[in-house]
């Protein structure tokens, strides 16, 4: 980057505060280790209940892991998709030289070291685009991250790792593959619609919910603008009141991001309806005593700055709702440097002007801990994020014996 470009959007304030790329620190200093605040945020938790409920497992497919990623994401003549892939893969420290695949995987294991016992982290396996007739549209994919591969990996780290399997519910054999998931210990079934091309309001789907339904196993199901991932392009399917449909046949849902991002129809009015942001869509069915027991949210990115508007605020401020969220860091976001504001958090309220510099020390060396800490730390108005949300384990998994 030319000095003089970088200088001159820093005195505009338009340089991202971390700067723009993860450093990839190593161990911890010492400092940090020794700061009483560090020990502060573990207090009235119980480790083996701190779960890390959405982590994505990322790879360029090198290292024996069955990954696949869309040739866009690998060719400079796509910008913005290959910035976006490199932007990644230097958040999770995997790219330079070795194999990506297993760098990935080493790293963030590193990053579990200064962790208690008990804390883990969940993989999220990603599956392919299916069109209505149960065919997978390859070329249509992002990318593709196998379940074999999450499940192997927690098999073969099950100290700190769980894994949640993708199965796209299009696919013919959808119902085998989710009890094959739930015998392999899966802990949730996770979905991107818009980018995997599943519409939650299809009784295409029914099949696919009972079944679910009779496990008792979560869907972890993105709602809200996402536009970390293109694929099938259906942004409408990230409608959140579309999983209304999962709810009336009994799912327990996890809704990724509290619904976060953008705007949609609100198709409980028609689909002509007015409309309406995601958040306030998604405020809706929270806010229906139907759905208190089936319904959830994770809280991962919501820190990030172009969601720590009204819907941080908001999670802070229901305390109600606090019993059905769980924490997630959406990993390797975290390592985005230009994702995050700590600076915005601080003018807005949210944070301590005096945690800045430990929390940013922390980003450098090691983003699972610094998105840990960061929401131990968000305040406003002396709320907090309640402890059980960070206990994400008690929601995940399979409630059928
Ligand atoms: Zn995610």
């Amino acid at each position: 980057m030319l000095r003089p470009l970088r200088n001159a959007l820093r005195r505009r304030g338009l340089w991202p505060e971390a700067g723009l790329t993860n450093p990839c620190l190593g161990e911890l200093p010492f400092e940090v280790l020794r700061d009483e605040r560090m020990q502060a945020i573990w207090e009235g938790l119980d480790p083996e209940y701190v779960w890390d409920s959405h982590a994505h497992l990322v790879g360029v497919g090198d290292g024996n892991s069955g990954i696949r990623v869309h040739r866009d994401l690998t060719n400079p003549l796509k910008p913005l998709s290959y910035l976006q892939q490199k932007f990644f893969l230097n958040a999770s420290c995997s790219n330079g030289k070795g194999c990506v695949d297993e760098r990935f995987v080493e790293r963030l294991l590193a990053l579990h070291d200064p962790m208690p016992r008990g804390y883990k982290t969940l993989l999220l396996a990603f599956d392919d685009c299916y069109d209505e007739h149960g065919r997978c549209n390859h070329h249509l994919s992002a990318f593709v991250t196998p379940n074999r591969y999450a499940g192997r990996l927690a098999a073969d780290y099950p100290q700190r790792l769980e894994w949640a399997a993708s199965i796209h519910p299009y696919r013919e054999d959808c119902v085998e593959e989710l009890d094959k998931a739930v015998l392999h210990g899966a802990r949730a079934i996770k979905w991107l619609p818009p980018a995997q091309g599943m519409d939650p309001a299809s009784p295409r789907c029914d099949r696919f919910y009972d079944a679910l339904a009779r496990h008792g196993l979560p869907l972890l199901s993105h709602a809200g603008g996402e536009r970390a991932v293109h694929g099938a392009n259906r942004p409408d399917y990230g409608n959140p009141l579309r999983l209304r449909r999962a709810l009336d046949r009994g799912v327990r849902v996890i809704v990724a991001h509290c619904a976060s991002l953008g705007s949609y129809t609100d198709i409980d009015r028609g689909i002509k309806g007015p409309t309406r942001s995601s958040f306030e869509l998604f405020t809706r069915l929270m806010d229906e005593p139907g759905y208190a027991r089936q319904l959830h949210a994770d809280i991962s990115a919501i820190t990030q700055m172009n969601r720590a508007g009204t819907p941080l605020r908001t999670v802070l401020e229901r305390d109600d709702w606090h019993p059905r969220l769980l924490n997630g860091t959406d990993y390797p976001l975290p390592g985005v440097m230009p994702l995050f504001s700590l600076h915005k958090l601080a003018a807005d309220g949210l944070l301590n002007e005096g945690d800045i510099p430990l929390l940013n020390m922390l980003r450098r060396h090691n983003p699972l801990l610094f998105d840990f800490a960061l929401k131990r730390h968000i305040n406003y108005q002396g709320r907090r994020l309640s402890n059980g949300i960070f206990e994400s384990r008690r929601l995940l998994g399979a409630t059928s014996p």
